[in-house]
């Protein structure tokens, strides 16, 4: 047949539309949804007919393609991956895994009604923060606390009900952008605070400090440089003696800690940050950090501090704009009760628990992988383990390199970034590393499960590019 009449046997959408299968199809899945994959799927094979690409364009398989459209657009698009990057806190897959625990109280949440206002004892309104409150105050040791929708409104809000019209003084070392062009200054900009810039990028002094206070001043800032680090000739100034030298001239003083640790991270052979405890014992008025980078819980800001300097951005307008909502507070809520006890937090939080898995411990999950691999790919790949570095990512402990191992794959048949697409393209999606031209899967941020899901994903890509040896699942 010529193009032409290849073109006119094209069927129309609403003839295919009446097929059983997509009519069953259309009962099924959104109509909506159906017409147009089936439109777009009819347009497709003109284009292929015009291109000279396909002499068949029967009805068959244009159904065929235009049910699988309509499952392609009936997936979700924010889904699941495998994070086998070995980066703990990706802020680009979703930060913290949650706990079981905190999954719970999300479902329960979301799918009934609940105290998220409501005082039962006397039947009356009440507030959405007494759900946490206390046990940010009993776990910081803080007077008191408030949760927002993130840290970034935490700043916000800090700097707004602090340092409006007033200026606020920070050390230019710590000017930082955090990623996804948060940037300190913008955020000051926006609060109404004048930022005033004290020391060098690499060294401040307090004297620095002391010399910018004058009756404008509102607010003292520290901000801690998560995702870098000045190493060498470098100084700042420690928290005691800026809340020292703020209690010297009646102004507060605020730490953004970002992080948000809870637990000592020396156990497990990590560097010392800063917890939250700590910066409330060194008398700051007021420490803000996430809920979803150490701290392992759903995406908040939590402030904590002096009674005064909370009680002031508890009645700021802006709170009411960056609250919480319930389905994070109950998440929150939860996943603080772990940390009551600290060992129950590291055994339940998946943040926790993939910082401190010991590094035998993964050096032998690498080795279970990389063996099934090897058996169920047919010799698809050369595979072999080595030792790498895992990172904790989310702009935490940025020096940090997390002794771990790593399964390396080498694929015979495809290149490395060839592999990568395709692990990334499939179903469900494998998120992995490239180094030296070899796909990497670092086994440390896998959860259960994942590992056989990965070795499948292999064996599966292995089969259908000329390795018949290999066993598809
Ligand atoms: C991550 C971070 C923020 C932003 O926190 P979000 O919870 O992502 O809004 C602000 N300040 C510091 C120091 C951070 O590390």
């Amino acid at each position: 047949m010529d193009k032409q009449s290849l073109l006119r046997s094209l069927p129309k959408t609403d003839e295919l539309l009446k097929r059983p299968d997509l009519a069953a199809l259309a009962e099924e899945r959104p109509r909506r949804v159906v017409v147009d994959a089936v439109r777009e799927a009819i347009e497709e094979a003109r284009e292929r007919i015009i291109a000279g690409e396909e002499p068949h364009a029967d009805d068959e398989s244009i159904a065929g393609s235009a049910a699988a459209r309509v499952e392609r657009a009936m997936n979700a698009s924010l889904h699941r991956v495998i994070n086998a990057t070995g980066v703990i806190i990706h802020t680009n897959l979703g930060r913290s895994v949650l706990a079981e625990e905190a999954l719970h109280a999300v479902v329960e949440a979301g799918g009934g009604y609940s105290t998220l206002e409501y005082d039962v004892e006397t039947g009356q309104r009440g507030s959405r923060q007494v759900h946490v409150e206390g046990l940010i105050r009993e776990l910081s040791g803080a007077e008191d606390a408030l949760v927002v929708n993130n840290n970034a409104a935490a700043v916000l809000l800090t700097l707004a009900g602090l340092s409006a019209r007033k200026e606020a003084i920070v050390s230019r070392g710590q000017l930082v952008e955090i990623g996804g062009s948060f940037r300190i200054p913008d955020v000051m900009r926006q609060s109404g605070a004048k930022m005033v810039e004290v020391g060098a990028t690499n060294k401040t002094h307090l004297s620095d400090y002391e010399q910018a206070i004058t009756p404008k001043t509102g607010l003292l800032l520290k901000v801690h440089s998560s995702n870098f680090r000045v190493v060498g000739f470098a100084e700042e100034v420690p928290l005691e003696k800026l809340v020292a030298l703020g209690r010297k001239h009646e102004v507060p003083v605020y730490e953004d800690q970002g992080s948000g640790v809870l637990v000592d991270l020396r156990a497990w052979g990590l560097p010392e940050e800063p917890t939250l405890q700590s910066s409330i014992e060194a008398g700051a008025d007021v420490v803000s950090v996430s809920g979803d980078k150490l701290l392992g819980g759903p995406q908040a800001g939590i402030l904590v501090g002096r009674a005064e300097a909370i009680g002031r951005l508890k009645k700021h307008p802006l709170a009411r704009a960056v609250r919480i909502d319930k389905l994070s507070l109950a998440a929150l809520e939860a996943t603080l009760r772990l940390y009551l006890d600290p060992a129950l937090a590291v055994r339940s939080i998946p943040t926790l628990r993939m910082l401190a898995l010991p590094p035998d411990e993964v050096a032998g999950r690498a080795q279970t992988i990389a063996e099934r691999i090897e058996g169920t790919s047919g010799g698809a790949y050369r595979v072999c383990t080595c030792e790498d570095a895992s990172r904790a990512g989310g702009g935490a402990l940025p020096l940090a390199d997390i002794p771990t191992t790593v399964v390396a794959v080498s694929p015979l048949a495809m290149s490395a970034n060839d592999l990568e697409e395709r692990l990334r393209l499939g179903e469900p999606t494998i998120v992995t590393r490239i180094s030296e031209d070899r796909v990497v899967i670092d086994p440390r941020t896998l959860l259960p499960g994942e590992e056989e899901e990965v070795v499948g994903a292999l064996s599966e890509i292995a089969a259908t590019s000329g390795f018949p040896e290999a066993l598809a699942p």
